[in-house]
Formats: structure tokens, sequence, C-alpha cells
């Protein structure tokens, strides 16, 4: 039975629940976006405030003065986030946005030969990413086939068993999502890098919905290369810098796409007229970082090296189950859930409904924050930050209210033009 006292009890044995009052949480307001674009907190402001000073303070000294000097900013923030994944300091570097450090990677990793020449990819995947991995594939003039998708068999779910099928003698790379973006459902990534490895396949994966509210040991697995955004559940703020790992087995490979912000440290004001590429990730980089938008990422991610990964995914798991008993018991048949229901779920809720966009748009208006994914599904992302057990329970119980009263028939059934 879900009660709001059960709710209330779950809070109070919440050791996560003191940071919520680190994030701007509006009044009246339900945020379950945070798999989207997660909260401004207190501490990315003031991250932000830190670097617009240095400018402010020191000029062009700012590059090596001031409390984090921009020369080495990349390098600093990416040891912060090594541990999210299970990475050692010098595979992971912050640069670029997910499609360029895909770009990057491929343009790195993907080295067709006549009888491997294929790049595997999974139909659910994010768009962007086969965008990316379809010009990668044109620009080696390769037939539009030589991007080859793995099928889903439910629309919503890809089995680990499909995707080592599809691991064909003819494939070169393997691209995958750690998290599924629509289901929520999390890979097997040990399983596939291992299948991959076997096959003679470089294998690497897209984080942006698993990072900061799923663990992984990318290095002790032996992922080649990983990729990911940095303003979902790690609340780096709107168009922050994104972030790549490549496995230190790789290091002196690339980089395919060079400039002058991949050079060793030390050599790179030699400006030499031939790269002295870093000897780690930071050689994927390509020109001057975006300061400003790596400023928040500093703030942000200090909460994540305080509260701790595990903890954050326990109580993440724990969220969810809470809002799946919620539903189950208030609005049971009402919504098929997309997401996986056991443990290989991973931050959000898929909720499948036909009336879908417009309870997302009654949602809104009545104080909760989901997403909505045509043609369907309705994301619910409770963030172990800064959601708590209450709020599932009132946003259950708001939802209930808008399906029962039939709220939602005054808007139209159509999605708005970011949705
Ligand atoms: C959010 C997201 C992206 C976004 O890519 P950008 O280059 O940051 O716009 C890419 N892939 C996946 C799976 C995502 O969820």
């Amino acid at each position: 039975m879900t009660t709001i006292k059960k709710a209330r009890q779950l809070d109070e044995l919440d050791g996560l629940q003191k940071y919520a009052a680190e994030f701007y949480k509006k009044e009246g307001q339900i945020y379950l976006d945070g798999n989207s674009l997660g909260l401004l907190s207190k501490r990315a402001e003031r991250s932000v405030h830190t670097l617009l000073n240095s400018w402010k303070d020191y000029g062009i000294d700012g590059w090596t003065n001031g409390e984090h000097p921009w020369f080495y900013l990349s390098e600093k923030l990416a040891a912060m986030c090594a541990p999210l994944i299970g990475a050692k300091s010098e595979e992971v570097i912050l640069t670029g946005s997910t499609t360029t450090n895909l770009h990057q990677l491929l343009a790195t990793f993907f080295k067709p030969t006549a009888s491997r020449y294929k790049i595997l990819a999974d139909e659910l995947n994010f768009p962007s990413d086969l965008y990316a991995i379809a010009s990668q594939i044109a620009l080696h003039n390769l037939p539009e086939s030589s991007m080859k998708l793995v099928k889903s068999e439910d629309g919503q779910t890809i089995t680990t068993e499909a995707i080592i099928e599809a691991m064909s003698e003819d494939v070169a790379v393997a691209v995958l999502p750690a998290v599924l973006y629509r289901s929520g459902q999390v890979l097997d990534l040990q399983a596939i890098t291992e299948a991959a490895h076997e096959h003679g396949i470089l294998v690497g994966f897209d984080l942006c919905h698993s990072i900061g509210s799923v663990p992984h040991h990318l290095h002790e697995i032996g992922a080649d290369f990983a990729f990911w955004c940095n303003y979902k559940h790690l609340n780096g703020g709107p168009g922050s810098v994104a972030g790549l790992y490549v496995h230190e087995k790789h290091f002196g490979t690339g980089p395919g796409l060079a400039g002058w912000f991949g050079s060793a440290k030390e050599k790179q004001f030699d400006l030499d007229v031939t790269i002295t590429a870093a000897p780690h990730a930071g050689a994927y980089q390509i020109g001057t970082p975006h300061i400003l938008s790596l400023a928040p990422i500093e703030g942000a991610l200090s909460l994540f090296e305080e509260a701790g990964i595990e903890a954050i995914r326990e109580k993440s798991l724990a969220l969810t189950q809470f809002m799946m008993d919620c539903i189950e018991q208030e609005l049971s048949n009402t919504f098929t859930f997309g997401n996986p229901l056991d443990e290989t779920r991973g931050g959000h809720l898929f909720l499948v409904h036909d009336e879908a966009a417009r309870i997302c748009k009654a949602l809104k208006e009545y104080g909760v924050v989901p997403d909505f994914r045509a043609p369907n599904g309705i994301r619910l992302a409770p963030v172990a930050l800064y959601n708590s057990f209450e709020e599932v329970w009132h946003s259950v119980q708001i939802l209930k209210d808008i399906v029962t009263n039939k709220t939602y028939e005054k808007y139209e059934n159509k999605r708005d033009i970011i949705a």
C-alpha cells in the first residue's frame, strides 16, 4: 500500500534528502524532467560566477590564474567526472557536444576495410547519433547499408542476444546507448563489450541518459570509447560542454579530427606546424574550450563527488519503484509501462498512453513537469539529488486526477515545438 505517510517515512530515511535544498526548485512545481535538463544548483551558479569573475579580474591571464585556470579546466573537470563512469582520470576529457564527440570518435576509430566496413547501432537510438553515423559512412563513400541497425522486438527494448547476433564479421565498430532514451532500458555493457571484442569489433557507448544516474565500469570492462552530454542527470546547464572517454589501450591513436587543443599541454604553445598530441584522452579535443559552458559543471559535479554515484543509483531505483507502485495502485490499467520493470530500468519511467501529448500538457499546467516522446510516451524522471518520495506520491495523485476527470481533453493531442 502506498500512502503519503509511507512516502514521508521514506524521505526521512533518505541520506540524500539534504541535497534537494541545494537546487533551485520552483515553489508549487514538481520537476520530473531532470533526464532532459537537470536543474540549476547553487553550487553550479557559484562556479559560473567564479569563472566569470576570473575573466573580469585576470583578462588573458585567466588561462593560468584564478581558482580554476582555464588552460587546465577541461582536464580538471574530466577527473571529477571519471569516477561516475569507472574510468581513469586521463581516459576522460570534457569537450565539444555529444554529437561532435561521436563524430570525433568515429573519425578516430572507424577505419573501414574491404571486409569490415559497417557500423552497428540500434533502431531505438537517439536520432542525432544515427545521423552522425550515417554521415561518417558517407564520408568514406560507403553505401548507406553500411549502417546496420539492431531491431527491437517490442518497440521499447533491445535484447543483448539481438545485439550480439548482429555482430557479423563485416562490422568494424558498434555504437550503442548505455540507457535507451525512451524506455530507459539499461543495456548490459559488459556482455556487449566482451562479445564485440570476441568478434573483432570496437565498441563505444552513448552515456547521455546514464551518466549521473547509473554507475559504469568502463575501464574494467574494456569499453573502447564513450561520449555523453552533461546537461541531463549531471545538471551542467543548457548547452554545457560534453564529455568523452577513450580506454587507455587506445592512447596514441588518432585523433581523427585534429586541432591545437589536442596538443600535449607543454608543447601546445611551441606552435609547431605538426601536432604533438596529448598522451591521453585530451588528444581528442579540437579548439579552445568553451569556458563559460564548462563553468557550471564544476559546481554541478562537486555534488556528485560528495553524494556518490552508488548512493544515487540506490535512491533512484527506490524512487522509480515507488512511482511504479503508486501508479499500479492508483491508475492500474490506465498506462502501460514501456520501461523495464526490473532493475534494468534507468533513471526514468516511460508511460505509454494514446493521449500522452495532452496528458503532458495538463500535467504541466497542474505543476508537474514531465516530458513527452512522440507518439505516445510520457517520461517521468524522479531524480535522486532533488526529488523526494513525497513529490512522487503527489505527482501520481495529480496524474490520477487529470486522467479520471479527463481534464486533458481541453488540450490538443499534439506535441509542442520542443518535446
Ligand atoms: C540528449 C542526447 C543527445 C544530444 O546530443 P547533443 O549533441 O548534446 O545535442 C545525443 N544522444 C542521446 C542518446 C541523447 O539522449
